[in-house]
């Protein structure tokens, strides 16, 4: 099966064709790390994450970097205001990030570098930039980077000739020699947030680091140097034209042989923004909803198209994954066994399609709806019901969703001390069975109805879940 992805580059989809046989590599530009994350960075995470293992599902040995940019304006901005040190505002939203991303069951990249400690490779990238002519230095220090130098500027985003106001704005100097320049060395002299090297005291700006890192992290000594990079398409100018354009000059080679971007997400159909007020942070979505479910619902549009994220949709999206739990609930305690392979070929040939998940939601759906279907006509039929779990559990390691417990998950949103209760209850209604105190039984499984919680007596012992009253 052939992987198609959507080339930035080429702004079309095309046959993804790896720099080594059976390997991949891939750089996605990761957070600034100065304030939780929002669902714009859970939307890149997962679009990532979607990728990786699909190709792994594939049967490609995957290397992933994300990296973290750990000193920016914004953090330094924040150092300020909060009398805190670059690294303890650092390390605290780095760890936050980190397991935000693992409620929403993104895997960890295999290199997650910092730019703080890449300093080394971004000192030796902008050094071979002077020395090529690429780079100049203005009279405060500063090292700008020389667009003119790259005759393929703008050859990734395609904007460069109508947008270039909004470098411009994103790095404003008098003293650079074209709009277009940007600054891949600041100088300064504060200690904390300041290295000595060779091009004089200061810090890194940001495009220079995911060039250097890359440089420092793969190894690919041909035209390219790494398979895809990705990022959000927020990301695709400036960023990801200044990081294409630095490699290219410092090294010669192409900094990556595919580009994949993921779209915007929105709220209730308007930009996500912090002067909107309407940003919505990962940590309340996750406290209100679940790392699963929000995961489910944003991976249930393509990950090119803008997400609008509207609580609605998310409620009546939760009724599909509850449909693959129901299912899951039937075949309980049964051990997996064969995979149904046009199942799987199905699906992952939706995701191989440009990680076309919607597509595989519906795909998921019909197994689900076919299954219930022939259990109910074969409801012995024990070496089916071993496929079922098998379905499920390739949609766990492809999809990273429906591996939880089904009872638990019809549990959720009840409190631990209420589930104390209940549990008390269940164990009282089986001492009542046990004495043959039939009524008894009955009035407690009454009473637990009246609690919106059902019972199922199982072979697993007695099970329950969470009903609308
Ligand atoms: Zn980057």
């Amino acid at each position: 099966m052939q992987m198609r992805i959507f080339d930035s580059i080429q702004k079309r989809k095309v046959v993804f064709e790896p720099i080594k046989e059976g390997e991949v590599s891939i750089y996605v530009c990761g957070p600034t790390v100065y304030d939780d994350a929002h669902l714009g960075h859970a939307r890149s995470a997962l679009s990532f994450d979607m990728l990786n293992r699909t190709l792994k599902a594939l049967g490609y040995k995957v290397t992933m970097a994300k990296n973290f940019t750990d000193i920016d304006d914004k953090i330094i901005n924040k150092m300020h205001n909060s009398n805190k040190s670059l690294k303890e505002i650092t390390d605290y939203y780095i760890d936050r990030y980190l397991s935000e991303m693992e409620a929403l069951g993104v895997k960890r990249a295999d290199i997650e570098p910092k730019a703080t400690e890449s300093i080394d490779a971004i000192e030796q990238m902008i050094n071979s930039l002077i020395k090529k002519g690429c780079a100049y230095r203005v009279d405060n220090g500063d090292i700008y980077f020389d667009t003119s130098k790259d005759n393929r500027y703008g050859t990734l985003s395609h904007m460069v000739n109508n947008e270039d106001d909004m470098q411009s704005r994103i790095c404003q100097s008098d003293q650079k020699r074209d709009p277009k320049d940007f600054a891949l060395w600041k100088a300064c002299s504060e200690p904390e947030i300041c290295f000595d090297t060779t091009l004089g005291k200061g810090r890194p700006g940001w495009h220079i680091e995911c060039s250097a890192m890359i440089e420092k992290h793969f190894d690919n000594k041909g035209e390219y140097r790494i398979d895809i990079h990705g990022g959000g398409a927020d990301l695709l100018f400036p960023h990801h034209e200044n990081e294409a354009s630095q490699t290219r000059c410092a090294t010669g080679c192409e900094i990556a042989k595919y580009w994949m971007h993921n779209g915007f997400v929105q709220i209730d159909g308007e930009k996500m923004s912090k002067s909107l007020g309407n940003s919505f942070f990962l940590k309340d979505a996750l406290g209100v909803y679940g790392g699963e479910l929000l995961r489910f619902y944003l991976i249930s549009v393509h990950y090119r198209n803008d997400f609008n994220f509207n609580e609605e949709d998310l409620l009546s999206t939760k009724k599909r994954l509850d449909k693959l739990y129901r299912l899951k609930k039937r075949v309980y305690g049964i051990k997996s066994g064969t995979l149904d392979s046009e199942f799987k070929d199905t699906l992952l040939e939706a995701m191989s399609d440009d990680l076309n998940s919607s597509k595989a939601l519906s795909v998921i759906d019909t197994m689900v709806s076919v299954a219930n279907d022939r259990l109910d006509k074969e409801p012995k039929n024990r070496q089916f019901k071993q496929a079922i779990v098998a379905n499920i559990e390739y949609i766990d390691t492809l999809m990273g969703f429906g591996g939880s417990d089904p009872f638990e998950w019809f549990q959720q949103g009840i409190s631990d001390e209420q589930k104390s209760k209940i549990n008390k209850l269940i164990a009282q209604r089986g001492e009542a069975k046990k004495a043959k105190d039939f009524k008894k039984a009955d009035e407690i499984r009454e009473e637990l109805l009246g609690m919106g919680v059902q019972l199922m007596d199982t072979n697993e012992g007695t099970k329950w879940e969470r009903v609308d009253r």
